[in-house]
């Protein structure tokens, strides 16, 4: 018997809930013979694949083996990982005040408030050690594993789930939803991009995708542009591209003005004028485009002369305050996304359509994690602690619904 969510919120107010952290023999031993938790998964990615070790670890712990798990993906298990943090896997980050890490996700801010506060990063390093990947934090408190390899860390995750008797690993497309009438129990984890036809299949509404932490491109780039040079900012390192301009600071931008309208104009201080006159003071005499290229590569430097009319050739000490102040920003006009570097998409299943377990209003039987969702943060780890917050906290209250179903 599969309750609908009026009768299963009742239940979960009115009876005695099954404790996930301790094992309730009697919940099983009570439990009906005839219902089995039949459980598809869609997407064996880092979402779908934690999303599976998680549900074996809760079922073990509540000793219940009357379920299984089938996990479908056309490609290899965890193929998704393999490019992440550059090979590396930047797999979260080290912050433990939920709101604050909430606060790098452009979308799903608020809807993650309840997923964090219950798992988060301390939560995830823990479960990633016990398995045997032990991380690290860089001093930018990005978080990696110590072998600084996403292959070791793919490996260890598929041996573990190669453990358990209960899943079954299928590499098939699932194309319809129909081909997942005969599960109980599923759980969308198929990311994002063009891959939420099953999810609107299933009655969901799709926020359009939109490319997020990718390269942007420049309107009138002008004359000497400096490709290939790159500098550091406070929010960042910025490449000059063939196209436009591209690294993690543009990253950053270009997922908080993912739904401004094009062409915007975007302005990155990458100087300070104060520190500017200290050295015209003590060089006065140089030439002001010198000057500017002690702090910024000399072909930047050039390039930003030339686009603001100013003479790089003349004595610092003629240098104005208004032309140090323009110098110090620089301001472009962007067209679009470049279609490189992008490792995100804005937009997914529309989160108001999600409850606080990541189990859907509309489909009784159906979970959705992961990228999938509507929810896409900055660089730094954050999105794939989405994918391991937003598995497990549905890999729970999938156990808590299937006990509650044995009986
Ligand atoms: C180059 C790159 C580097 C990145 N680096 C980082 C990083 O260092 N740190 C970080 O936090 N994030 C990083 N990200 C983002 C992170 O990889 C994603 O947020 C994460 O992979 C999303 O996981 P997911 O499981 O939700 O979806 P995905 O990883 O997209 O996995 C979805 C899976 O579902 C399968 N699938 C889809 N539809 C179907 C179907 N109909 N039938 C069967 N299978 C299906 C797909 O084949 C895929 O394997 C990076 C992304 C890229 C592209």
């Amino acid at each position: 018997m599969f309750h609908t969510s009026a009768q299963y919120n009742k239940m979960t107010t009115n009876a005695k809930k099954p404790n996930l952290n301790k094992t309730t023999k009697t919940l099983t031993m009570q439990g009906t013979a005839d219902y089995k938790a039949n459980i598809a998964i869609v997407g064996a990615g880092p979402a779908g694949s934690y999303c599976a070790l998680q549900l074996i670890e809760a079922f073990r712990e509540n000793a219940c083996n009357n379920y299984h798990i089938t996990l479908f993906d056309q490609l290899d298990t965890l193929t998704t990982i393999l490019p992440t943090g550059n090979g590396r896997c930047n797999l979260t980050f080290d912050e433990t005040d939920f709101k604050k890490f909430a606060s790098y996700y452009p979308r799903g801010e608020k809807f993650l408030y309840s997923i964090l506060s219950r798992y988060s990063t301390l939560e995830t390093r823990s479960y990633f050690e016990k398995i045997g990947i032990k991380t690290y934090t860089q001093p930018d408190r990005r978080v990696f594993p110590v072998s600084n390899s996403a292959k070791t860390l793919r490996t260890q995750m598929i041996l573990e789930l190669n453990k358990s008797q209960n899943l079954k690993i299928i590499k098939k497309c699932i194309k319809n939803a129909k081909e997942l009438d005969k599960f109980n129990i599923l759980v969308l984890a198929t990311g994002s991009k063009d891959r939420h036809k099953l999810a609107s299949q299933l009655g969901h509404t799709i926020i359009p995708y939109k490319p997020s932490l990718c390269g942007l491109k420049i309107k009138d780039k002008g004359p000497n542009f400096p490709t290939g040079v790159s500098i550091h900012t406070p929010d960042g390192g910025i490449i000059f591209t063939h196209q436009g301009i591209s690294g993690p600071a543009i990253f950053k931008i270009s997922s908080i003005k993912v739904n401004s309208t094009l062409p915007y104009t975007i302005k990155i201080p990458i100087l300070n004028p104060d520190e500017v006159f200290e050295h015209i003071k003590i060089n006065p005499v140089k030439s002001f485009g010198n000057i500017i290229s002690e702090f910024i590569p000399k072909s930047l430097a050039k390039y930003i002369f030339e686009k603001n009319n100013i003479n790089f050739e003349k004595q610092a000490c003629h240098a104005k305050k208004i032309e140090v102040e323009t110098l110090s920003t620089l301001v472009f006009i962007i067209e679009g996304p470049d279609g490189k570097g992008e490792i995100v998409h804005a937009g997914g299943v529309c989160l108001n359509e999600i409850d606080k377990n990541c189990k859907s209003k509309i489909n009784d039987k159906l979970w959705i994690i992961g990228e999938t969702l509507d929810i896409d943060g900055f660089c730094g780890g954050f999105n794939l602690q989405n994918c391991w917050s937003t598995a497990k906290i549905a890999a729970e209250d999938i156990v808590k619904t299937a006990l509650y179903n044995q009986n």
